[in-house]
């Protein structure tokens, strides 16, 4: 098992394991609890990501560079439009109108 990233707080561990699960790389996120359990914050608090097997890892990465490139995208929020003309978020990868998937 190998850490893949330390996320800034619990959604986007969640948001980035689910990511790569529908790559299906399984993934476990850790950490959660420990800044409740300690009674203080440190940077081991932070959740983070590990990839359960090894050999999933290079291309959990790429996963990864991707994943965060979404999230940041030029200018902050990467929204994207629907065939349907509606736009969607960029942590959306199904229109919410019509259940199209995100274009590639
Ligand atoms: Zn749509």
């Amino acid at each position: 098992m190998r850490r893949l990233y330390q996320a800034q707080d619990e959604i986007e561990a969640q948001l980035l394991s689910d990511y790569l699960a529908a790559s299906h790389i399984p993934t476990t996120v850790l950490g959660r609890y420990q800044s409740a359990a300690a009674g203080e914050l440190s940077a081991l608090a932070f959740p983070s990501v590990w990839v359960l097997e090894d050999r999933d890892l290079p291309r959990a990465r790429v996963l990864l560079a991707e994943f965060l490139q979404r999230r940041q995208g030029p200018g902050g929020a990467a929204a994207w439009h629907c065939e349907c003309g509606e736009q969607i978020g960029p942590e959306f990868d199904l229109c919410w109108r019509c259940g199209r998937s995100r274009p590639p």
